[in-house]
Protein backbone atom coordinates (compact mmCIF):
# COMPACT_ATOMS: atom_id res chain seq x y z
CA UNK A 1 0.00 0.00 0.00
CA UNK A 2 1.81 3.04 -0.85
CA UNK A 3 0.39 6.87 -1.70
CA UNK A 4 1.11 6.68 -5.16
CA UNK A 5 -0.74 3.52 -5.77
CA UNK A 6 -3.95 3.99 -3.77
CA UNK A 7 -4.16 7.33 -6.00
CA UNK A 8 -3.88 6.11 -9.43
CA UNK A 9 -6.20 3.11 -8.44
CA UNK A 10 -8.83 5.78 -7.08
CA UNK A 11 -8.44 7.71 -10.51
CA UNK A 12 -9.07 4.70 -12.47
CA UNK A 13 -12.46 4.92 -10.46
CA UNK A 14 -12.93 8.44 -10.53
CA UNK A 15 -15.08 9.31 -14.34
CA UNK A 16 -13.80 12.42 -16.73
CA UNK A 17 -15.94 15.26 -15.57
CA UNK A 18 -15.25 14.63 -11.70
CA UNK A 19 -12.60 16.65 -9.99
CA UNK A 20 -10.79 14.80 -7.43
CA UNK A 21 -9.61 17.06 -4.04
CA UNK A 22 -7.08 14.81 -2.54
CA UNK A 23 -7.44 16.16 1.51
CA UNK A 24 -4.15 16.36 2.75
CA UNK A 25 -5.04 17.35 6.47
CA UNK A 26 -3.05 15.72 8.96
CA UNK A 27 -0.38 14.74 6.17
CA UNK A 28 3.24 15.50 6.28
CA UNK A 29 4.23 17.81 3.37
CA UNK A 30 6.54 14.95 1.52
CA UNK A 31 3.10 12.77 1.53
CA UNK A 32 1.72 15.68 -0.43
CA UNK A 33 4.99 15.91 -2.51
CA UNK A 34 4.06 12.18 -3.47
CA UNK A 35 0.21 12.94 -4.43
CA UNK A 36 2.13 15.68 -6.07
CA UNK A 37 4.63 13.74 -8.16
CA UNK A 38 1.40 11.59 -10.05
CA UNK A 39 0.59 15.08 -11.54
CA UNK A 40 -2.12 15.78 -8.27
CA UNK A 41 -2.79 19.36 -8.06
CA UNK A 42 -5.48 19.74 -5.85
CA UNK A 43 -5.01 19.29 -2.04
CA UNK A 44 -7.82 20.27 0.38
CA UNK A 45 -7.13 21.01 3.68
CA UNK A 46 -9.52 21.64 7.25
CA UNK A 47 -7.72 24.22 8.60
CA UNK A 48 -6.71 27.62 7.59
CA UNK A 49 -3.03 27.87 9.78
CA UNK A 50 -1.70 24.39 8.61
CA UNK A 51 -2.98 25.00 4.71
CA UNK A 52 -0.83 28.22 4.79
CA UNK A 53 2.16 26.43 6.82
CA UNK A 54 1.91 24.04 3.72
CA UNK A 55 1.31 25.77 0.98
CA UNK A 56 4.39 28.32 1.69
CA UNK A 57 6.31 25.27 1.35
CA UNK A 58 5.26 23.49 -1.29
CA UNK A 59 5.12 24.11 -5.08
CA UNK A 60 3.19 27.10 -5.99
CA UNK A 61 0.85 25.77 -8.56
CA UNK A 62 -0.97 23.72 -6.21
CA UNK A 63 -4.86 24.69 -5.85
CA UNK A 64 -5.85 24.44 -2.44
CA UNK A 65 -8.91 24.24 -1.05
CA UNK A 66 -10.36 24.74 1.85
CA UNK A 67 -12.67 22.23 2.88
CA UNK A 68 -13.48 23.00 7.13
CA UNK A 69 -15.84 25.06 9.16
CA UNK A 70 -14.32 28.49 8.44
CA UNK A 71 -14.37 31.31 11.17
CA UNK A 72 -15.03 34.52 9.93
CA UNK A 73 -12.05 36.44 11.34
CA UNK A 74 -9.80 33.66 9.81
CA UNK A 75 -10.60 34.29 6.48
CA UNK A 76 -7.96 37.21 5.86
CA UNK A 77 -5.11 34.26 6.27
CA UNK A 78 -5.54 32.33 3.20
CA UNK A 79 -7.55 34.79 0.74
CA UNK A 80 -4.35 35.77 -0.93
CA UNK A 81 -4.44 32.34 -2.63
CA UNK A 82 -7.07 30.10 -1.54
CA UNK A 83 -8.88 28.94 -4.75
CA UNK A 84 -12.30 27.62 -3.36
CA UNK A 85 -13.94 27.48 0.17
CA UNK A 86 -16.21 24.55 0.18
CA UNK A 87 -17.96 25.00 3.73
CA UNK A 88 -19.87 28.76 3.38
CA UNK A 89 -22.45 28.33 5.31
CA UNK A 90 -23.44 31.93 6.39
CA UNK A 91 -24.48 35.14 4.68
CA UNK A 92 -22.01 36.64 6.89
CA UNK A 93 -19.19 34.70 6.05
CA UNK A 94 -19.69 35.46 2.09
CA UNK A 95 -19.65 38.65 2.93
CA UNK A 96 -16.05 38.56 4.95
CA UNK A 97 -14.78 36.60 2.08
CA UNK A 98 -15.61 39.19 -0.24
CA UNK A 99 -14.50 41.50 1.71
CA UNK A 100 -10.84 39.90 2.16
CA UNK A 101 -11.03 39.15 -1.48
CA UNK A 102 -11.62 42.55 -2.41
CA UNK A 103 -8.01 43.39 -0.87
CA UNK A 104 -6.18 41.19 -2.51
CA UNK A 105 -7.92 41.90 -5.88
CA UNK A 106 -8.91 38.71 -6.40
CA UNK A 107 -11.89 36.55 -7.08
CA UNK A 108 -12.86 34.14 -4.28
CA UNK A 109 -14.39 30.45 -5.51
CA UNK A 110 -17.04 29.61 -3.02
CA UNK A 111 -19.70 26.40 -2.18
CA UNK A 112 -22.63 26.83 -0.20
CA UNK A 113 -22.53 24.16 2.21
CA UNK A 114 -26.06 22.71 2.82
CA UNK A 115 -26.91 20.27 5.57
CA UNK A 116 -28.19 16.85 4.32
CA UNK A 117 -27.18 14.29 7.29
CA UNK A 118 -29.60 13.56 9.44
CA UNK A 119 -26.53 14.10 12.46
CA UNK A 120 -27.33 17.36 14.00
CA UNK A 121 -23.25 18.29 14.18
CA UNK A 122 -22.43 18.97 10.71
CA UNK A 123 -22.43 22.20 9.68
CA UNK A 124 -24.54 24.19 6.91
CA UNK A 125 -26.99 25.90 5.62
CA UNK A 126 -30.73 24.21 5.50
CA UNK A 127 -33.11 24.35 2.58
CA UNK A 128 -35.19 27.01 3.51
CA UNK A 129 -31.66 29.47 4.17
CA UNK A 130 -29.87 28.18 0.97
CA UNK A 131 -33.25 29.47 -1.39
CA UNK A 132 -33.60 32.61 0.92
CA UNK A 133 -29.80 33.05 -0.12
CA UNK A 134 -30.05 32.31 -3.75
CA UNK A 135 -33.49 34.58 -4.16
CA UNK A 136 -32.53 37.57 -2.15
CA UNK A 137 -30.36 39.30 -5.10
CA UNK A 138 -27.86 40.12 -2.28
CA UNK A 139 -25.01 38.07 -3.75
CA UNK A 140 -25.08 40.02 -6.95
CA UNK A 141 -23.78 43.14 -4.33
CA UNK A 142 -20.59 40.32 -3.86
CA UNK A 143 -18.48 41.26 -6.70
CA UNK A 144 -15.26 39.15 -5.46
CA UNK A 145 -16.66 36.06 -4.92
CA UNK A 146 -18.03 33.50 -7.49
CA UNK A 147 -20.27 30.55 -6.40
CA UNK A 148 -19.68 27.66 -8.30
CA UNK A 149 -22.31 25.46 -6.84
CA UNK A 150 -23.02 23.60 -3.32
CA UNK A 151 -21.50 21.18 -0.80
CA UNK A 152 -22.57 18.58 1.35
CA UNK A 153 -21.62 15.66 3.84
CA UNK A 154 -23.77 12.26 4.33
CA UNK A 155 -24.58 11.08 7.46
CA UNK A 156 -21.54 8.58 8.79
CA UNK A 157 -23.59 5.51 8.57
CA UNK A 158 -23.03 2.39 7.46
CA UNK A 159 -26.69 2.48 5.62
CA UNK A 160 -25.90 2.74 2.00
CA UNK A 161 -29.86 3.62 1.12
CA UNK A 162 -29.97 6.63 3.37
CA UNK A 163 -26.34 7.99 2.42
CA UNK A 164 -27.55 7.79 -1.19
CA UNK A 165 -30.39 9.57 -0.55
CA UNK A 166 -28.83 12.47 1.39
CA UNK A 167 -27.17 12.58 -2.01
CA UNK A 168 -30.09 12.36 -4.09
CA UNK A 169 -31.52 15.50 -2.08
CA UNK A 170 -28.88 17.40 -2.49
CA UNK A 171 -28.64 16.65 -5.94
CA UNK A 172 -32.21 17.66 -6.45
CA UNK A 173 -31.57 20.69 -4.33
CA UNK A 174 -28.56 21.76 -6.66
CA UNK A 175 -30.68 21.29 -9.67
CA UNK A 176 -33.63 23.50 -8.43
CA UNK A 177 -31.10 26.33 -6.56
CA UNK A 178 -29.53 26.24 -10.61
CA UNK A 179 -32.87 28.13 -11.96
CA UNK A 180 -31.70 31.26 -9.66
CA UNK A 181 -28.26 30.80 -9.79
CA UNK A 182 -27.40 29.86 -13.32
CA UNK A 183 -23.85 30.02 -13.22
CA UNK A 184 -23.60 27.39 -10.53
CA UNK A 185 -21.70 24.10 -11.96
CA UNK A 186 -20.02 22.03 -9.07
CA UNK A 187 -21.81 19.37 -6.61
CA UNK A 188 -18.64 18.57 -3.50
CA UNK A 189 -20.13 15.32 -2.17
CA UNK A 190 -18.34 12.35 -1.36
CA UNK A 191 -15.53 11.10 0.51
CA UNK A 192 -13.59 7.97 1.57
CA UNK A 193 -16.05 5.48 2.28
CA UNK A 194 -18.76 6.96 -0.15
CA UNK A 195 -18.03 8.68 -2.99
CA UNK A 196 -18.73 5.77 -5.81
CA UNK A 197 -22.43 6.56 -4.30
CA UNK A 198 -22.07 10.17 -4.42
CA UNK A 199 -20.30 9.97 -7.99
CA UNK A 200 -23.53 7.58 -9.15
CA UNK A 201 -25.46 9.89 -7.47
CA UNK A 202 -24.66 12.91 -9.41
CA UNK A 203 -21.28 14.25 -7.48
CA UNK A 204 -18.67 16.65 -9.70
CA UNK A 205 -16.13 16.94 -6.84
CA UNK A 206 -15.22 13.72 -4.60
CA UNK A 207 -13.08 14.73 -1.65
CA UNK A 208 -11.22 11.94 -0.40
CA UNK A 209 -8.21 11.92 2.15
CA UNK A 210 -8.03 8.46 4.26
CA UNK A 211 -8.71 6.27 0.74
CA UNK A 212 -5.12 7.52 -0.28
CA UNK A 213 -3.08 8.44 3.02
CA UNK A 214 -4.01 5.81 4.95
CA UNK A 215 -6.31 6.33 8.25
CA UNK A 216 -5.62 9.86 10.66
CA UNK A 217 -4.82 9.37 13.82
C1 LIG B 1 -11.65 14.99 6.27
C2 LIG B 1 -12.65 15.39 5.27
C3 LIG B 1 -12.79 14.69 4.07
C4 LIG B 1 -11.99 13.45 3.71
O1 LIG B 1 -12.35 12.39 4.53
P1 LIG B 1 -11.81 10.90 4.25
O2 LIG B 1 -12.81 10.04 4.91
O3 LIG B 1 -10.47 10.82 4.86
O4 LIG B 1 -11.77 10.72 2.78
C5 LIG B 1 -13.73 15.14 3.16
N1 LIG B 1 -14.47 16.23 3.40
C6 LIG B 1 -14.37 16.93 4.54
C7 LIG B 1 -15.23 18.12 4.74
C8 LIG B 1 -13.46 16.53 5.51
O5 LIG B 1 -13.36 17.23 6.65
Amino acid sequence: MSITKNLITIKETIPEGVTLVVVSKTKTVDAIMEAYATGQRIFGENKIQEMTEKMEKLPKDILWHMIGHVQRNKVKYMASYVHLIHGVDTLKLLQEIDKQAKKQQRIINCLLQVHIAEEATKFGMDEEELRTLATSGVLDELTNIKVLGLMGMATYTENEEQIRREFKHLKRLFETIRGRLPGISELSMGMSADYTIAIEEGSTMVRIGSAIFGARN
